[in-house]
C-alpha cells in the first residue's frame, strides 16, 4: 500500500479562513481584525524605513552570500541580546546565544534541546495561548500540562490558577510565559505577578522558557523586557525565544533567536554544541536576509534611532484604539489597561458569525481580535456593532 495511505486531511487553519472570506467579501467597510500582524491607519503592514535602508546598504555592500555556521549571523544575535535581555545579562558567561528561523523556529530548537536532555520533564502552558506552542512541545516528543492563565470573566490574568498550577509541577520542569504582549488576551503581568511567579519558579526548581515574540509593542523596548529580566535574574536556569518578527516588521524573513542560560559558566559549551547539532540537523543554517538586516540596524546608531522612532508610532497607535476601544464600553475597559496587537472579546462563536455576516467583521471564533486592524474611524464603527453582544 502506499507509504501515504495513513495520512488524513487536517483542519484548515481557522485564521486563513477568516482571512478568505474576509477577501471575498465585497461590502467597502469591511473589517479585518483576524491575521496577527501590525497593521498601519491605512490598513498595510509596510516594510520599516530602516529595513528599507539597511537592505539598501546590504544590496550595494553585501559581497557574499557564502555559507554560515549553524548560529548563523552571531553578530546579530550578540547585539540582539543586548537589546533583548540588556547588557548585563546579554555579557554574562552563563549566556549563549543562536539565530534562528522566527520565534517558531527557537521554540522548535527550545523544545528539541530539552527533549535531548535525558530528562523527561513535563512542558507548563498558560491557556489561552498561541495555537502553536503545544504542538511545537508535542512534536518534539515532550508532555505538555496546560493550565489557567486568564480569567474570562474578570478580563485578567488568573495568577491564582498559574500559581496553583505550578505549585504542582516537578524540579526541572519547564513553564512557557509570554514576555508581554500576551497572544491571544493581552493581559499583563504587573511587577508584583512576575516576582511572585519568580519566587516560585525558582522555589521549585522550574526552568522558564520566555517567549519574546513582541518587544517594544506593549510599554516600551525595556518594560516589555522587565519580567524576562527578572526572572532571569531569579534562576539558575532559562531559555528565551525571541522574534524579530514583529517588532522588525519582517515578518517572512523568519528572524528568531534562541539564549540558554545555564546554571554555570562551564555548562554553557556542552549546551551550545547541542544547539548546533540540533539546528544542523532541522534546518542547517537560518536564512540570512532578515537577520542581516537587524544587524545592520542595530549596528548603526541612525538606523537605529529611525527603527526605534518608527516602533514607537506602532506602540502609540496600538495604544490609542486601546483607548478608544476602552471609552466606547466598560466591558471592553480591560482593551485600554492591556497591551500588544490582541485581545480577547467575551463573546461566542455565534456572535463571531453574526458580526461577520451583519457587519462585515472578520475574527476567529475565539473572539480574539487584532486591535491594529481598526484605524481611528473604523474603531466607532467596530465598537457600536460588537455593543450589542457584550
Ligand atoms: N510566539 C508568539 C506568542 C506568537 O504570537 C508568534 C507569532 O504569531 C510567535 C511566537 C512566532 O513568531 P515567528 O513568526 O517569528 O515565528
Amino acid at each position: 500500500s502506499s507509504l501515504f495511505a495513513g495520512l488524513t486531511r487536517q483542519p484548515p487553519d481557522a485564521l486563513l479562513a477568516v482571512i478568505g472570506m474576509h477577501r471575498a467579501d465585497p461590502r467597502p467597510h469591511k473589517i479585518d481584525v483576524g491575521v496577527g500582524m501590525y497593521r498601519d491607519e491605512s490598513g498595510a503592514t509596510p516594510v520599516m524605513r530602516a529595513v528599507k535602508a539597511a537592505e539598501e546598504r546590504l544590496l550595494k555592500h553585501q559581497d557574499s552570500k557564502g555559507y554560515l555556521g549553524a548560529e548563523g549571523d552571531q553578530r546579530y544575535t550578540d547585539l540582539l541580546a543586548r537589546l533583548a535581555l540588556g547588557t548585563k545579562l546579554a555579557e554574562s558567561d552563563r549566556l549563549t546565544g543562536v539565530q534562528t528561523p522566527g520565534g517558531t523556529g527557537a521554540l522548535r530548537l527550545a523544545a528539541e534541546l530539552t527533549a535531548r536532555s535525558g530528562r523527561a520533564p513535563t512542558v507548563w502552558i498558560g491557556t489561552p495561548t498561541w495555537p502553536n506552542h503545544v504542538p511545537i512541545f508535542l512534536a518534539a516528543g515532550l508532555a505538555v500540562e496546560t493550565h489557567a492563565y486568564f480569567d474570562a470573566d474578570r478580563s485578567g490574568v488568573d495568577m491564582d490558577g498559574c500559581l496553583a498550577a505550578l505549585s504542582r509541577a516537578r524540579a526541572g520542569d519547564i513553564v512557557v510565559l509570554h514576555g508581554c504582549c500576551h497572544n491571544p488576551t493581552g493581559a499583563r503581568l504587573t511587577a508584583e505577578q512576575w516576582t511572585a511567579l519568580a519566587d516560585l519558579i525558582a522555589a521549585r526548581g522550574l526552568v522558564p522558557l520566555i517567549d519574546l515574540a513582541y518587544q517594544g509593542l506593549g510599554q516600551g523596548l525595556d518594560a516589555d523586557a522587565a519580567g524576562m529580566r527578572l526572572l532571569l535574574n531569579a534562576v539558575p536556569e532559562a531559555m528565551v525565544a525571541y522574534s524579530c518578527d514583529k517588532n522588525f516588521a519582517l515578518y517572512r524573513e523568519r528572524v528568531g533567536a534562541l539564549w540558554i542560560q545555564a546554571a554555570t559558566p562551564s555548562a554553557v559549551m556542552p549546551v551550545r554544541d547541542a544547539l548546533l547539532m540540533l539546528a544542523r540537523w532541522i534546518w542547517s543554517m537560518p536564512p540570512d536576509h532578515g537577520a542581516a538586516i537587524v544587524r545592520t540596524i542595530l549596528e548603526d546608531d541612525n538606523l537605529t534611532q529611525s527603527w526605534l522612532t518608527e516602533l514607537s508610532d506602532m506602540r502609540a497607535r496600538i495604544a490609542a484604539i486601546r483607548a478608544s476601544l476602552g471609552e466606547a464600553h466598560p466591558v471592553l475597559a480591560h482593551i485600554a489597561q492591556q497591551e500588544g496587537l490582541f485581545a480577547l472579546l467575551p463573546i461566542d462563536k455565534t456572535a463571531v458569525a453574526s458580526l461577520r455576516d451583519r457587519h462585515a467583521i472578520y475574527m476567529p471564533d475565539s473572539g480574539r481580535i487584532n486591535v491594529a486592524g481598526l484605524n481611528s474611524v473604523s474603531v466607532k464603527h467596530f465598537a457600536e456593532a460588537v455593543m450589542p453582544y457584550l
